[in-house]
């Protein structure tokens, strides 16, 4: 059984996470949405809204869970029989950084590979942080996040 870990912030989940998701689901067995619980990392929404707020928007994708880690990702992912990291790459921005942690990964846990995965073009420039700076500036996000997300930040 291939288990797949994606690991990540998610502050909030958009339509590019659920795409990269979406083609991890479909070559690996099992795959686990990972929100990091990074202490020194402020968020926007606590770990437990992005937690419930990914359940919502995954629902219908039969061999996906999500669940929250603390600590290295390396170590979260041996503890869950997976040895596949799934990150997603959107430009040539994304590159260097991706391959240092992917390194950074592989040198701390030997069996640990990144697999990085890219989304259908009309989702590839979506990142959270514009997600949020649109959301402070009361501009519509429902294009860019799934309808849990809209619905509970215009609730908020
Ligand atoms: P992190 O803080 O760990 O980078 P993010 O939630 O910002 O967490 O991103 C998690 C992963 O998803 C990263 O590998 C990122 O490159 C990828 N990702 C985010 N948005 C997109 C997108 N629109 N297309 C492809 N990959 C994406």
């Amino acid at each position: 059984m291939k288990i797949a870990i994606y690991p990540g912030s998610f502050d909030p989940i958009t339509y590019g996470h659920l795409d990269i998701l979406k083609n991890a689901s479909e070559i690996f067995d099992k795959v686990i949405i990972a929100v990091a619980n990074n202490g020194s990392k402020t968020g926007f929404l606590t770990v437990d809204e992005r937690v419930e707020l990914i359940r919502q928007s995954i629902k219908g994708i039969d061999n996906v869970e999500v669940d929250s880690f603390e600590g290295l990702t390396v170590e979260y992912a041996k503890k869950h029989g997976a040895n596949i990291l799934i990150r997603g790459l959107r430009a040539v921005s994304d590159f260097e950084f991706e391959m240092q942690l992917s390194q950074t990964n592989s040198a701390l846990c030997d069996e640990i590979k990144t697999v990085f995965l890219t989304t259908k073009p009309k989702y590839n420039f979506i990142s959270s942080s514009t997600i949020k700076e649109i959301y402070k500036n009361n501009g519509d996000i429902s294009k860019f996040v799934p309808k849990a997300v809209d619905d509970y930040l215009k609730s908020k």
